[in-house]
């Protein structure tokens, strides 16, 4: 088994880096080689701005390549609680924002020739017990009447012609979604990035930041300091760097994830080929690779990711697979690793400017599409191009208590496990 990404692991080299010393000036920095800053830098590059990204590491080095694999609609939060809390309106919106995103994601796949196995296959969330399906069916009957009327609600007696397991009590299908291999993906992005005259510096981590004026600023690396006239901070949920007021707004949260050997017959697992998500508070979500292989991921753990503790997680991981899936008790697990989720309070992402620092984080576990999308959006927003943003808000306070390091992350891990086992 390989403590690593599969889709990492799998991916083309990034060939696009750019070399030498860093320039002077820029137009606008991006920090942050990910989905959102790659994203940016692409569009900022296209209508004609000189831009520079500074990545920490490598382009795709954290969660962008090292997620589930699923690309869907929805949002990162239940429709239904996002209607009560924040009206009808508000919630369609943010719904549409992500078929939008999704869309998005797949006319940049098309116009720049990405192969990346990218699928518009649809997701299905499984009942994981008896009393959830009502709980789905509520979502169901909301996004039918207000945004989405696709949507399909299936019982008990029909979920096997989707997952084929009995440990499922019904299902509800959003037909829009997609999933693809999310480092041939990135590392696409990236390279159509360079060749639209983005200059990308890897292993650059940005060390100090400095206000000169209105949105000027200097970025400081161990390598030199760019005046730039704008900056993006697009670092997911770093710790590295002087961000500090960014960091108490996200908390990063441990996913694990394990992928089996090719199997001979996947579609005998899921029928539907789909991509799968349990109803669960620590639940699990499932897809199939072109490849043939099973990717299944979970919290598993409250724990960071790192070689011990993922392969700890990946045990857990294999046990609760198996529990869905008994003919893949033997199965060899040939990939296992963890990432850290960027999540927000109110579990959906923030994006605007704080003291003259444009910024789009905290996609709460619902980033593939978002990240690529907003990107783009963050780049209008800088070329002053008329946008809607669908994440600005009036204010984004701090998580009280939280100075960077998440110390109640046990004690909401103990809670969700109690919500779960009494549900
Ligand atoms: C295990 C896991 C499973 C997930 N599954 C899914 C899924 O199936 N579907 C879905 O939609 N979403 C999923 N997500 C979320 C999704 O992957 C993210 O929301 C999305 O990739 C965020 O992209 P990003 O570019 O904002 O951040 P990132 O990809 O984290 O990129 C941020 C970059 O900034 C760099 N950086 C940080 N600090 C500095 C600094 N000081 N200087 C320079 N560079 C810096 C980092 O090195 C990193 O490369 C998952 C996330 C994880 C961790």
């Amino acid at each position: 088994m390989k403590l690593e990404s599969f889709w990492q692991a799998t991916a083309p080299v990034f060939t696009g880096a750019a070399t030498g010393d860093l320039p002077a000036t820029a137009d606008v920095v991006v920090i942050g080689g990910g989905f959102t800053g790659i994203s940016a830098a692409r569009a900022l590059a296209r209508s004609g701005l000189n831009v520079v990204v500074l990545e920490a590491a490598g382009v795709m080095s954290q969660a962008s390549a090292r997620n589930g694999g699923h690309c869907n609609t929805g949002v990162s939060q239940n429709f239904a609680s996002l209607v009560a809390s924040r009206g009808e309106q508000q919630a369609n919106r943010y719904y549409r924002a992500f078929a939008s995103a999704v869309d998005y994601v797949q006319s940049v796949i098309e116009e720049e020739r990405i192969d990346c196995d990218f699928l518009r296959c649809g997701k299905i969330k499984l009942a994981s017990k008896p009393g959830h399906f009502a709980g789905l069916k509520a979502t169901y009957e909301a996004l039918r009447r207000s945004v989405d009327p696709d949507v399909e609600l299936i019982g008990a007696d029909e979920v096997k012609r989707e997952v084929n397991s009995d440990a499922f009590h019904g299902g509800l299908i959003q037909k829009r979604g997609g999933q693809m291999h999310m480092g041939k993906f990135g590392i696409g992005l990236a390279q159509a990035a360079a060749n639209s005259g983005a200059a990308i510096f890897e292993h650059t981590p940005v060390t100090s930041l400095t206000r000169v004026k209105g949105h000027q600023h200097r970025v400081g690396t161990a390598k030199g300091e760019i005046l730039a006239d704008k900056v993006l901070m697009a670092t997911g949920c770093s710790n590295v760097g002087p961000f500090e007021w960014f960091q108490r707004r996200i908390i990063p949260v441990g996913s694990f994830i394990v992928v089996t050997e090719p199997l001979s017959n996947p579609r005998e697992l899921l029928p539907g080929n789909r991509t799968c998500v349990t109803s669960m508070n620590i639940g699990n979500y499932f897809r199939t690779t072109a490849d043939n292989r099973l990717v299944f991921g979970g919290r598993a753990r409250f724990a960071v990711s790192s070689p011990t503790s993922d392969a700890r997680s990946g045990k857990i991981l294999q046990a609760g697979m198996s529990k869905i899936f008994p003919s893949l008790a033997d199965a060899r697990i040939d990939y296992c690793w963890g990432g850290l989720v960027d999540m927000t309070a109110d579990r959906l992402p923030h994006a605007g400017e704080h003291e003259g620092i444009f910024y789009s984080l905290g996609y709460s576990g619902h980033g593939t599409q978002m990240s690529v999308w907003m990107g783009r959006v963050m780049a209008d927003l800088i070329a002053e191009k008329s946008v809607d943003n669908p994440w600005q808000r009036e204010s984004w306070p701090a998580v009280p208590g939280y100075f960077g390091k998440p110390w109640f992350l046990p004690v909401a891990g103990l809670y969700y496990k109690t919500l779960d086992r009494i549900s």
